[in-house]
């Protein structure tokens, strides 16, 4: 059995603000994105395929991978403008393999844990998503900032990575939505992770395999101190 992961460097972390892009921001003294990969590293994937920003290839296999010796990543490639074009262009990247790991390299404190678990369950399931139950009441706004309902908070979970699945699976779907992009896009369709686009294309349901440790992502300059002070605690 063959599994790659998709290390997803190639967005431009606007909300963090800043003259350099989040995923090269030190944390601890290394780059964010050295964190993701190190954890593909130790762990029991094959291969991993680093998606960055169209021009940073050379930066990131001289200053990441040579320099930190993660001889795993065997594959560089540029990203797209969205982030599911660059998880298509990742896809493309892949010698083909069983399951496919897709990972937000600005969610540094993924754990060797819930690789494990999410191998576990798509072996079973097929597709599988790292995901924290709510802590906080969830409100949906009505558009003008009024609440206009209230999910149950019992079944509410919040979306992390890795997105986890059948490499088959995610492919075929990630080809109709390569296809349908353009139709989605003026039908105001906004895709924000891998399960939405399993589900649309190929009508298949993810499990939500629990995470139990703290796997943020990374977005406001105030997370960069919660992932410090995790990293040091080793509690992550
Ligand atoms: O923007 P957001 O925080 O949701 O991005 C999640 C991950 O997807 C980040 O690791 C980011 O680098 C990546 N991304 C990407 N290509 C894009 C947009 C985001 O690889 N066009």
């Amino acid at each position: 059995m063959k599994t790659d992961a998709i290390v997803l460097a190639g967005g431009r972390g606007l909300r963090m603000g800043g003259s350099v892009p989040k995923q090269y921001m030190e944390l601890c003294g290394k780059p964010m994105i050295y964190y993701s990969l190190k954890a593909f590293e130790e762990s029991f994937i094959d291969n991993v395929i680093l998606v960055c920003s169209e021009g940073d290839e050379d930066y990131c296999r001289r200053e990441i991978v040579i320099k930190y010796g993660l001889n795993k990543v065997n594959r560089i490639v540029a990203g797209g403008r969205e982030r599911f074009d660059s998880v298509y262009n990742g896809l493309l990247a892949s010698n083909g393999c069983d399951y496919v790991y897709i990972h937000d390299g600005a969610r540094p404190l993924v754990s060797q844990y819930i690789l494990d678990r999410c191998q576990h369950y798509v072996e079973k399931y097929r597709a599988v998503v790292a995901a924290s139950p709510a802590r906080d009441t969830v409100k949906i706004e009505d558009g003008n900032r009024f609440i206009s309902s209230t999910p149950d908070r019992d079944k509410v979970w919040l979306m992390e990575t890795p997105q986890v699945f059948e490499y088959g699976l995610a492919r075929s779907a990630y080809e109709k939505l390569h296809d349908g992009r353009e139709r989605l896009k003026a039908a105001g369709v906004n895709i924000t992770d891998d399960t939405m686009v399993i589900k649309m294309f190929e009508d298949v349901d993810s499990y939500l395999v629990e995470d139990i440790y703290c796997n943020i992502k990374i977005t406001r300059p105030g997370d960069l101190v919660i992932a410090e002070a995790l990293l040091k605690s080793g509690d992550h």
